[in-house]
């Protein structure tokens, strides 16, 4: 059998064909019809109004930190229990994180996130929600407590695409979001990210994300800005994984249910969903009730050629953050001390599952 893959990329039908088409124009870059189109596709399936194409998905929570005006200094309050990408931007504009733990959903506390308001040195401009592992924070509660202290919301939604809260895609709920097509992702062009908002802002986005270029014949720049963009190419192979999406998304809801069903027998606890909304399930992700018997799976699964991996160390204890205020309560440190993300590949065999199953049950 071959290798299995956490989450390896899956090409569909017309992705080479589309990428071919851009060949056969000559314009692989700068930018292009594909570029557009898979701007389009997203704004048609997140239902909002505009979307910005970018090189990667933490250039889009970068730009999103920009064009609302937070730097030097500035308070961000961020998710802890997430990936690094999240919150790096944070540091290249200069401003200070407070990091706020998970509860029971395994993302954003909106009690410890009142906390962090008050405990916060100045008072919080922004804050970073991540939907770890496709799954939806607790959106209602986290917006209410923003809205009213005046704090603009970036959704993390980098894992979520395809993931919705009650009527909304993930992603499109705060003031901004930040999708991402890297390789692992629910989709890839290889490399990528979306930044989506209200148009006024994105388009501010895109003034930046070209080196922030005056609209005139010469090249005048009164501010400085970054080469963000995606290229024509990889927005071709956008529009083609658009076109799977949903198909990848149910894929991953089947996949999780399949785990769950084959070790329900074990005293395991699953990454849950918060009432009404439906995660993308980009990982099955999962608690062992013993601290570090994540440990031991892992290593079994690598023995068969099977890629596993502990949930994502929390920020606040990373040596990156520790001189960071961070408003915790040990839960995501716990949950990091026990949990796995198991293989989650939208093409993943159910016979790989069963495999995949056998060796956790072996091993716990
Ligand atoms: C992947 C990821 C990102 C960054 O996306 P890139 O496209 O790799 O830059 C940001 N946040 C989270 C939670 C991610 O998983």
């Amino acid at each position: 059998m071959a290798r299995i893959f956490l989450s390896p990329p899956n090409i569909g039908k017309n992705e080479e064909l589309y990428v071919k088409k851009v060949f056969e124009s000559n314009y692989i870059a700068p930018l292009g019809e594909y570029v557009n189109k898979f701007e389009d596709s997203i704004k048609a399936y997140c239902k909002v109004d505009d979307a910005l194409a970018l090189n990667a998905g933490t250039a889009a929570l970068h730009l999103a930190l920009r064009v609302l005006g937070i730097k030097d200094g500035d308070v961000v309050l961020a998710s802890s229990f997430t990936f690094a990408a999240s919150v790096n931007p944070i540091l290249y504009e200069r401003c200070e994180p407070v990091f706020i733990d998970c509860d029971e959903s395994w993302n954003l506390s909106p009690e410890l996130l009142k906390k962090a308001i008050l405990t916060a040195p100045k008072k919080p401009k922004a804050l970073i929600v991540t939907h770890l592992y496709g799954q939806a924070a607790k959106m209602d509660e986290i917006m209410e407590i923003c809205d009213s202290e005046n704090i603009a919301v970036i959704e993390d939604a980098a894992e979520a695409l395809g993931g919705w809260y009650k009527t909304k895609a993930l992603g499109t709920i705060g003031k901004m979001g930040a999708l991402s097509f890297n390789g692992n992702k629910i989709i890839t062009t290889s490399g990528g990210g979306m930044l989506i908002g209200q148009k006024e802002l994105v388009e501010k986005a895109r003034y930046y994300s070209t080196q922030a270029r005056e609209p005139l014949l010469h090249y005048e720049h009164k501010d400085f800005g970054y080469n963000y963009r995606l290229s024509n190419v990889l927005g071709a192979i956008g529009v083609g994984q658009m076109e799977v999406l949903e198909q990848r998304v149910a894929r991953k809801r089947e996949i999780f249910e399949l785990y769950k069903l084959n070790l329900a027998n074990l005293d395991l606890e699953f990454m849950p969903e918060v009432e009404e909304s439906r995660g993308n399930r980009w990982l099955t992700t999962l608690l062992f009730k013993q601290k570090n018997a994540h440990l031991k799976v892992i290593d079994a699964l690598a023995k068969q050629d099977i890629e596993s991996r502990p949930l994502w160390k929390p920020m606040h204890l990373q040596p990156l953050f520790k001189n960071a205020l961070a408003v915790v309560d040990g839960t995501s440190e716990e949950y990091f001390e026990r949990g796995i993300c198991l293989p989650s590949g939208s093409d993943l065999k159910d016979e790989e599952i069963d495999k995949v199953c056998k060796i956790v049950k072996e091993n716990i």
